[in-house]
């Protein structure tokens, strides 16, 4: 079984943290882009491809028509098996989401959307360079809800430069409010090149000491499981049975392919992306970046996606599965450290992060690149 993930890199306006790869969505431009993505379908009909997930992510997918969407998924219909119970989401920005498109999004097969809420303090949005409002985030969630989504994730986002630790909480409680299934919580990182790099550059905004970011991540994760959320991985909670099924296959190294501009493949043990040039991907989607991992890369990104989930941590068994060899012998030295230090435990069949080293994950991980 494969994951399935299409790209659409449209976006009404371009966020200030942000460095992906998005355009304007002109309407010819849309539907330009729909049609490469149904060629580039095509070129996996003959493999018999079976898909357990499919996501569609972005960008702004929402913003596409439903037309649009509609013929992305016939496409992808007609080029893999998607099994009957397959996870199928949709990432949604809360000012796009109306009543006629969940309705769309619930007969072309959605069953989760994941919704960019981010902030519930209005002011935070602005200065992030969202285009929604809390008012907005309320109101699709509703929506969403009123047209059958029982799966929605909601993303909240820490260390905005604006933030302080009431305004986190408020948000925080805003979101356990609206009982999603699934929550993902990520911490602003101001990234070269974007609008906040270069306010941070003229001293328009401040960025988050470390002391203070590793504080906002706690007092999140401390409210969610408080809630009964699930931390199953370091930056995901979600209630049981509500894990995100896609995202998992990154984390536990399984099979994906991804569609559209952008997009990475794993397949074979290679990895594939495709070229991030909109009208390079146009004229030709074939046009590729393949890079064929080593042995040593395949077990370092096992040890690094694996330890991300919490609960599952890395198996000795899996381990010894797949690359014939013991976690002990190939990496002896950062178990060692991290073993002595308590930021790595032994569960007997497997190892996981410690607790305190959830606030500290970079620097263990790093440790097995
Ligand atoms: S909506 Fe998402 S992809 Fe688009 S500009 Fe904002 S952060 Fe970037």
């Amino acid at each position: 079984m494969i994951g399935l993930y299409v790209h659409i890199p449209f976006c009404a306006q371009k966020c200030n943290y942000c460095d992906f790869c998005s355009y304007p969505p002109l309407t010819q431009r849309q539907s330009e882009y729909c049609d490469a993505l149904a060629c580039e379908a095509m070129l996996y009909k003959d493999h018999g491809l079976h898909a357990d997930t499919v996501y569609f992510g972005g960008g702004t997918p929402s913003l596409l028509n439903s037309s649009s969407i509609a013929k992305a998924m016939a496409a992808i219909h007609e080029c893999f098996k998607v099994s009957a119970d397959a996870e199928i989401t949709i990432e949604a920005n809360p000012c796009t989401v109306t009543a006629q498109k969940a309705a769309d999004y619930r007969a072309l097969g959605f069953n989760r959307v994941s919704l960019g809420a981010q902030s519930f303090i209005d002011s935070e949005l602005s200065a992030l360079g969202r285009l929604h409002s809390t008012a907005d985030t309320q109101r699709s969630f509703d929506i969403l809800r009123n047209a059958g989504f029982s799966n929605i994730s909601l993303d909240l986002m820490y260390a905005i430069p604006t933030q302080d630790f009431s305004s986190l909480s408020t948000s925080v409680t805003k979101v356990l409010n609206l009982e999603p299934e699934h929550i993902s919580c990520y911490g602003l990182k101001i990234e070269h090149g974007t609008p906040f790099a270069k306010m941070l550059e003229r001293g328009a905004i401040s960025e988050k000491t470390d002391d203070e970011y590793a504080d906002m991540y706690e007092q999140i994760c401390s409210s969610l499981t408080l809630a009964g959320y699930d931390q199953y991985e370091l930056s995901n909670f979600s209630r049981p049975g509500f894990e995100s099924k896609h995202n998992l296959k990154y984390w536990q190294g399984r099979q994906y392919i991804g569609l559209g501009a952008s997009a990475a493949s794993f397949y074979d043990g290679c990895r594939y992306t495709r070229t991030s040039d909109f009208d390079a991907y146009i004229a030709s989607f074939a046009n590729d970046e393949r890079y064929e991992l080593s042995i040593d890369e395949l077990m370092s990104e096992f040890m690094f996606l694996h330890l991300r989930l919490t609960g599952l941590g890395a198996s000795k068994a899996d381990f010894r599965a797949r690359f014939g060899k013991d976690i002990e012998d190939v990496f002896s030295k950062p178990l060692a450290k991290h073993l002595a230090a308590g930021t790595l435990v032994d569960k007997g069949d497997r190892y996981v992060l410690s607790k305190r080293a959830y606030y500290v994950s970079n620097s263990v991980l790093c440790d097995f690149v």
